[in-house]
């Protein structure tokens, strides 16, 4: 297919089965996609669809959220400009939790995304929208963003591949913020290459983004040569698979998936890192502490709507920000306020940070003595629609779990499928590696995919 074709073939895809898969918020008018884009460049057959809290320009990016309603982007991201530049086809925006904060897609004020491989369950969050489009096979990949697993949980639960790089080897300038020291764009695709190649385009420093890293930028796509590090080390975080509440058919896929290593020549290593224990909490100060700080920027004069009603500036904001952000939102604004104000922060925020420090000496200390480690994504395979709509937090608490650490620590991660349940619900499990190892992560990754089929099973019900 050339260029033309494979924008008709994504647009004709999102129109017949999106209505009912909610993946995206809009898909681009089809001349629009080709003109923006070079037309030459690594990417130049490559469909993607971008999170919709990453700019692109002239295009509405709301967060899923009212409030960003009728804001449109004056420049493209970094990423969304690079992607360009290398010629993929941006095709449109995907769906997400609401400032993308969630688990499930569930609270974007717009549409609630649902699970390709069963349209009863939620597909995962934050970036839901991007990994169900990418699953269903509507687009070859997808942009999404990562504070606390937001890449890598929905990868895990749609049954494909996520990788969220080290803080800063992608640049964060479009990318609306949540929480600015856990934040990292990242990449979702059906394979451990695409992901690769869609890296090499996007890393690297950028000026725009003091955060952003001078480390030298690597051909990610070159350490997919179906072989493992020799001498590898895998150290399968002990107190994770064995933590109470892990679905069994997760336990046994991973098991599994860990005994294809054995085969392709790893040494598995058992350790426990007990920090991970304490990273939901830790997370939850720190994600809620810097998501007040973030969001207090709507205010209804900056950017987005504004209550034209109100007598007075304060009740202006108040009208606002009441009428226009969601329950989820307003929970966590408030409680950021709260663990930062005078009295608390000392109990709270600060008292996080000082475990936040402990954690990263810890996992860097774990990664001197092995190459990666070895995790679930969620505890259980993608749960039905609603089922925390009255505890929130309780859901936030079980998918945080093995994914918020690798933010806490700045560390990149890799999740891959690794088969499914009886249910017919995908698996994926989760690879953690030292700073800057991306080029290892995809390598690990890549020989097994090579040696399994599930990389190569979709969904069904989606083909012309
Ligand atoms: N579950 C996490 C949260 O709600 C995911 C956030 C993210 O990575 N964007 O904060």
């Amino acid at each position: 297919m050339n260029r033309r074709e494979k924008v008709a073939d994504a647009c004709a895809q999102f129109a017949q089965y999106d209505t009912r898969l909610c993946s995206a918020l809009e898909i681009f008018d089809q001349e629009s996609i080709i003109h923006a884009s070079s037309p030459e460049g690594p990417l130049e057959h490559m469909t993607l669809l971008v999170k919709d809290n990453v700019c692109q320009k002239g295009r509405i990016a709301s967060c899923a959220s009212h409030i960003l309603a009728n804001y449109r982007a004056p420049y493209d991201a970094t990423v969304v400009d690079r992607l360009k530049s290398a010629g993929a086809l941006l095709v449109g925006r995907a769906n997400c939790d609401e400032f993308a904060m969630g688990g499930s897609t569930e609270t974007s004020a717009y549409k609630i995304t649902l699970n390709p491989w069963d349209i009863t369950c939620i597909p995962g969050g934050s970036s839901g929208g991007s990994a169900a489009a990418v699953a269903a096979g509507f687009v070859d990949c997808a942009i999404g963003s990562d504070t606390g697993g937001s890449v890598r949980q929905p990868a895990g639960l749609c049954g494909i591949v996520g990788m969220k790089p080290t803080y800063g080897r992608i640049s964060r300038y479009g990318l609306i913020a949540y929480g600015s020291s856990l934040d990292q764009i990242g990449i979702f695709s059906r394979s451990v290459r695409d992901n690769a190649c869609i890296m090499s385009v996007i890393a690297g420093h950028d000026e725009h983004d003091a955060t952003s890293s001078k480390h030298p930028v690597e051909e990610y796509e070159k350490s997919c040569t179906g072989h493992i590090k020799p001498g590898m080390r895998i150290g399968v975080i002990d107190n994770a698979l064995s933590a109470s509440g892990v679905d069994p058919q997760v336990v046994q896929r991973l098991q599994e998936a860990l005994q294809e290593y054995k085969k392709l020549g790893a040494e598995i290593v058992h350790l426990t890192l007990p920090t991970m224990d304490d990273s939901a909490a830790v997370y939850f100060m720190i994600s809620r502490a810097e998501a007040a700080s973030n969001l207090a920027r709507f205010d209804g004069i900056q950017y987005g709507m504004r209550d034209k009603d109100a007598q007075d500036i304060v009740e202006m904001y108040r009208n606002t920000r009441s009428a226009f952000f969601g329950r989820e939102v307003k929970h966590r604004i408030m409680i950021g306020n709260y663990v930062l104000s005078a009295g608390y922060a000392d109990q709270y925020y600060k008292k996080a940070c000082a475990v936040r420090a402990g954690m990263r000496e810890e996992f860097f200390a774990a990664l001197k003595t092995v190459d990666v480690l070895f995790s679930p994504v969620s505890p259980t395979p993608a749960f039905k629609l609603n089922v925390f709509d009255q505890d929130r937090l309780a859901m936030d608490v079980l998918q945080d779990y093995f994914v918020v650490s690798v933010n806490l620590t700045g560390l990149p991660a890799l999740v891959v499928p690794c088969g499914f349940t009886r249910e017919g619900l995908p698996v994926g499990f989760q690879l953690i590696g030292s700073l800057f190892s991306e080029s290892l992560l995809y390598q690990t990754g890549y020989a097994y995919e090579q040696v399994t089929p599930w990389h190569t099973y979709m969904p069904t019900d989606y083909k012309k």
